[in-house]
């Protein structure tokens, strides 16, 4: 038993962040339920942390009584129907709550201690469309029609931790059908607002700095951001407005600030930078252009804006370039492994609460492989598989002999 992978992950959930004190705490809307919210979440949570990619791999896994030695001797599972019906009344802010307190403990427990770049604590916001169809949707569905196809879809915007240490997703918004445009740009932004808005009032000083994309280098976003108590750090595409046009044809006649060869994978970054003022923002900004020369003579540029106007400019590039890291880390790694693009459950609640427990099982990997198993897995595949032999081997205990000597 010394190296069962799922018992660990189990007792580091409940000894070092009490998981299942915000499970028994959460509720929903049933009437006069048979099993309890926890009995019917934590099974949906126990899929997600073991990879399952569908409801009827949870179903199976239930009717197959593998969870068993989870629960008390006795207890009863509900079965895949309970289980959705019971998501799409589920109590949304429980769910928010215990994702909070995984972050927050996190925190006390020193996981960031250093920050995550250069002692600063570095978020990252991106968009993504979680999934859609054009067959099913619901009253919280996006919609957008061409012809006579109407496509229906849900997105939102996620905020997570960049650089060194675990990448923990520390809260997500939903886009709200009537409320936010389904255009790219200013939707997003909306939502992205709201985002940053709720995670200052719920973790006051977490965040030093947060990276964005193109899409939120404007005054709307900067000003927002610096009422939070937040820098800014925008990647700036070409032309977004009238004094970023000015100060890109003012920093292409000066000379370069510093100039390295050391960077990783780059055979040479030249670096210009000149501070601006930018129209309906109070105070001035500071402009960044590295420009890039590849290992392949390729050469590309990278542009940004940011409020940091004392920050290293080896800092500040290390924090545009960890933007990648809530693309790759989170978006991509949960729509691979984790489902994050398929429609488990659909009405009601059910989206954000399933989105919720997805999050909050990549939340507690990271933290397990991080923290107690010191990374020292090669991949997230075979983090899964060894998770999915400690439950085998927890549920036969028996032995099973195969020769005998
Ligand atoms: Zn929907």
């Amino acid at each position: 038993m010394r190296k069962n992978y799922f018992a660990k992950l189990v007792r580091y959930m409940k000894n070092v962040y009490h998981i299942e004190r915000g499970l028994n705490k959460l509720s929903d809307g049933r009437v006069n339920p048979t099993y309890s919210t926890g009995q019917v979440i934590l099974p949906v949570l126990f899929g997600f942390l073991l990879r399952m990619k569908s409801f009827n791999e949870l179903s199976l896994m239930i009717k197959n009584r593998e969870f068993s030695q989870l629960f008390p001797r006795g207890t009863k599972l509900p079965q895949i129907d309970a289980i959705r019906d019971t998501l799409k009344v589920m109590d949304i802010d429980g769910l928010k709550q215990v994702n909070q307190n995984i972050v927050k403990t996190a925190v006390k427990n020193k996981a960031f201690e250093n920050g995550t770049i250069d002692g600063y604590m570095v978020a990252a916001i991106d968009g993504t469309k979680f999934f859609g169809s054009n067959k099913k949707s619901c009253s919280e569905c996006l919609k957008n029609t061409k012809g006579d196809m109407t496509h229906c879809f849900h997105s939102g915007a996620v905020m997570s931790t960049v650089g060194s240490g675990p990448k923990l997703v520390i809260s997500f918004e939903m886009y709200k059908p009537g409320q936010d445009s389904t255009s790219k740009d200013e939707g997003e932004l909306n939502v992205a607002k709201r985002l940053i808005s709720s995670v200052v009032e719920s973790h006051k000083k977490l965040i030093d700095v947060v990276v964005y994309d193109a899409l939120a280098c404007n005054s709307i976003w900067i000003n927002h951001c610096k009422d939070l108590g937040i820098d800014v750090v925008v990647r700036a595409k070409n032309n977004n407005n009238r004094s970023l046009r000015l100060v890109k044809k003012k920093v292409n006649k000066l000379d370069a600030v510093e100039v390295w060869d050391d960077e990783k994978g780059l055979e040479k970054v030249e670096i210009y930078e000149s501070t601006f003022t930018m129209d309906n923002v109070e105070g001035p900004l500071r402009f960044v252009k590295f420009a890039l020369r590849h290992k392949n003579k390729k050469r590309t540029q990278i542009m940004i804006v940011t409020t940091c106007m004392d920050t290293a400019l080896k800092t500040l590039f290390k924090i545009i370039r960890a933007r990648w890291d809530i693309e790759n880390s989170i978006f991509n790694n949960l729509k691979t492994e984790c489902g994050l693009e398929h429609c488990f459950v659909h009405g009601g609640k059910a989206v954000e609460a399933v989105l919720y427990l997805i999050f909050i099982a990549s939340n507690i990997m990271q933290l397990f492989l991080v923290r107690r198993l010191k990374n020292n897995f090669t991949t997230q595949r075979e983090t899964a598989r060894l998770l999915l032999k400690g439950l085998y081997l927890l549920k036969y205990r028996s032995e099973l002999v195969f020769s005998s000597s």
